[in-house]
């Protein structure tokens, strides 16, 4: 059986895209599925507007997606010679030709065509039947030429089996003789791109649908460059709720891989959504392994029609797409710790949270606190964060729990004070010893035992909700607990400036 040969070409044009990375993740899992190869082309040809921040932000972004490639990364510019020489073996068959038309004249019959209302406002072919003396005559003028594959002038039509979307057929006289070389000899992106394919021995081409009318004329060029087809699979374009592609700049920066490594979303987390963005795997299952995933990806599933992308820009809820959340939210909480513990290391070292006893002495502790508050957190960054009173002592007081649990009761200044000096007095600080002392505090002042926990939760987390108290106490220990009750006083008095400022 032929190896299996894929790729992933990006033009390097712009940041990496969330529909380009699912273009890239839908190869890699076609390759890694049928024991293939995924190969890495630059399309950089269009030299005026790739970049090599693009080229580096593309390799990144693949790169902590975890999307290997087997072969490159090749750029196309390398393979100019290569290029041309496929234009000048389609000139020499007969299959293209000079076309010594001006831009000023094929404008002038452009808006005449469409004032007479024809609807065929492609190449009029005049340049198409010049003899070879009437070339070499305008090549001696030194009129400037582009050269134009010649699509076959007769009845019927170009076609070709998609996997996905079944027989594609375009009449010939639907398809204007397109350029493949501009006057500067720069051979253009429809021709490159299937001389690299071939030169590749690409024999699957999975991209999206945006790309079904390249693919005809592109198959004209494989057939007029004596080349086997491909397999084609186009997949759906994503859109927004209102239809409309996404865009950075309808959408900003949601469309873009970075954002989800900055935001702190699990990479696979994305994959997995990204792959159940225009493919489905017939079943409910929504969370997938790499192993899973490549298991059951086949291209008869990948989706006929638009995918949405569900996400409202002004919704400050969700930052990016809410089934995205939720798959991130599912990963975060059931990881291995030790994976979940090395990508929390290197947010925390961001941060200035990070403190080498966490990977030494201090691991064990490192590991049962990520554990015990991953239950609520919807991304990595909320562990420096949300989570961020277990590492520090300058985390935040939210205003929620700090009217319900603080402001409410002026008392809880004394009674958490009292609480402080019962627990330093304990001879074992544990869940049960705290618990205890709590409860029997509460008893002797005659208030609820809720009443003393909701405020030392608020004290000592500046949260409302979280872990069981008794838990987070331990988590915290013994010396940070009773300072920070001690230091309720504090807490008041701030409070109390803050009322009259
Ligand atoms: N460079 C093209 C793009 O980024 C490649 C398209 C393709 O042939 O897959 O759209």
């Amino acid at each position: 059986m032929t190896e299996v040969r894929v790729r992933f070409p990006p033009s390097p044009t712009g940041y990496l895209h969330i529909g380009s990375a699912r273009t890239a993740l839908l190869n890699w899992l076609w390759a890694k599925k049928n024991n293939g190869k995924l190969i890495l082309r630059i399309e950089d040809t269009d030299e005026e507007r790739s970049t090599q921040n693009s080229i580096d932000g593309i390799i990144d972004g693949l790169q902590w997606l975890g999307l290997d490639w087997d072969e490159g990364p090749y750029f196309q510019t390398e393979f100019a010679d290569e290029h041309r020489k496929a234009a000048d073996q389609l000139l020499a068959s007969g299959h293209a030709y000079k076309c010594f038309c001006t831009k000023e004249e094929l404008e002038r019959k452009r808006e005449a065509a469409m004032a007479a209302k024809q609807d065929e406002v492609g190449y009029d072919g005049t340049c198409r039947e010049l003899t070879p003396e009437q070339v070499a005559e305008k090549e001696a003028q030194g009129i400037p030429a582009v050269i134009r594959f010649k699509v076959p002038k007769r009845e019927g039509s170009v076609a070709y089996e998609d996997k996905v979307l079944g027989t594609i057929a375009r009449a010939y006289s639907d398809i204007e003789d397109f350029v493949i070389v501009r006057s500067n000899g720069k051979p253009l992106y429809l021709l490159c791109n299937v001389v690299d394919d071939i030169r590749d021995r690409i024999t699957h081409i999975l991209r999206g649908q945006d790309h079904t009318s390249n693919t005809t004329r592109q198959v004209l060029l494989y057939e007029a460059l004596n080349a086997p087809l491909p397999v084609f699979a186009h997949m759906p374009l994503t859109l927004d709720l209102q239809k409309r592609k996404i865009s950075k700049r309808s959408h900003g920066e949601v469309v873009s891989v970075q954002f989800y490594r900055e935001k702190g979303v699990l990479p696979w987390a994305l994959c997995n959504f990204l792959a159940l963005l225009g493919w489905n795997p017939g079943t409910d299952q929504e969370l997938f392994s790499r192993e899973e995933l490549i298991q059951a990806f086949t291209l008869e599933r990948i989706g006929k029609t638009n995918s949405v992308f569900n996400y409202q820009k002004d919704d400050p809820k969700f930052f990016t797409d809410p089934k995205l959340i939720s798959i991130n939210e599912q990963y975060l909480r059931t990881m291995p710790l030790d994976e979940l513990a090395e990508l929390v290391k290197k947010d925390f070292i961001k941060q200035g949270l990070w403190d080498e006893a966490y990977e030494n002495e201090r691991r064990d502790w490192f590991l049962s606190t990520l554990n015990l508050i991953r239950d609520r957190f919807h991304t990595v960054c909320d562990f420096a964060t949300l989570g961020r009173a277990y590492f520090a002592n300058d985390y935040a007081m939210e205003e929620a729990p700090l009217k319900k649990n603080i402001l409410k009761y002026p008392e809880l200044k004394s009674w958490l004070a009292l609480l402080a000096e019962r627990f330093a007095a304990l001879p074992e600080f544990s869940k049960e010893s705290t618990e205890e002392a709590a409860r029997a505090l509460a008893t002797e002042l005659n208030i609820k035992p809720g009443v003393l926990i909701n405020g030392m939760r608020t004290v000592l987390t500046g949260q409302l909700a979280g872990p069981g108290m008794f838990d987070i106490l331990i988590a915290l220990g013994k010396e940070r607990t009773v300072e920070r009750m001690r230091n309720i006083e504090h807490l008041y008095s701030s409070l109390e400036e803050s009322a009259v400022s």
